[in-house]
């Protein structure tokens, strides 16, 4: 039977079981009021010490108290996270086959929130983790070909206005809740490198 004090203890136990996971003593928790009285008690009992702080990254300015400013990822998936399809009736979408080691690619990669952990994590505070995964969903699939290098170079070049470089630490993949793969800034780096060795953004301009 589910009772008031044994859901309370299934969170500890969570929480405990979440927290050693956390190798760099960064964790982020989004919740209820009244759950962040139960966390607390939760940390007071295992004796953590916890310190909230806004996400720390130049390109996310604060705007208040533990607001921070992401547009930056606005600005980022403006520039080409999207297809182009005309209007009209929608295709029945069975009829493109897509293998499934690749459609469960793209879609481990459209998991990311947006969250920023990624950025707060890096040393950098790069983006990579996240252009990457917006970059990944849609270059995987049949759907997001048309426009896949003119997609890449914007959202890159994008990126690099306001984020800082990946040097490959991987803090990202360790910090992202959502288990995004580094994988994600590989394939974006590749697609990168071939749009510029070939022009394939002004190719796909004519
Ligand atoms: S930490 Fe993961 S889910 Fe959050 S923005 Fe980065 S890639 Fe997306």
């Amino acid at each position: 039977m589910v009772t008031p004090a044994n859901q309370m203890a299934a969170r500890h136990h969570y929480i405990q079981a979440a927290l050693p996971q956390s190798k760099h003593g960064v964790a982020s928790i989004r919740t209820q009021p009244e759950t962040l009285i139960e966390v607390e008690e939760a940390l007071h009992r295992i004796s953590v010490r916890i310190v909230i702080e806004p996400w720390r990254a130049s390109a996310f300015p604060i705007i208040k108290d533990l607001m921070v400013d992401r547009s930056a990822f606005d600005r980022i998936i403006e520039s080409g996270g999207f297809i182009t399809a005309p209007t009209g009736g929608a295709p029945d979408a069975n009829l493109i086959p897509i293998p499934k080691t690749v459609a469960d690619a793209a879609m481990d990669a459209s998991q990311c929130i947006g969250c920023g952990a990624c950025v707060a994590a890096c040393p950098n505070g790069a983006a990579n983790l996240f252009t990457g995964a917006k970059i990944a969903h849609l270059n995987l699939l049949p759907q997001g070909q048309a426009e896949r290098f003119k997609r890449t170079e914007a959202m890159v070049e994008t990126m690099d206005e306001y984020f800082g470089s990946c040097t490959n630490h991987g803090e990202c993949e360790a910090a992202c809740p959502k288990e995004i793969s580094i994988d994600v800034i590989a394939l974006m780096n590749k697609d990168y490198r071939k749009s510029k060795l070939k022009n394939r953004k002004e190719i796909s301009r004519t």
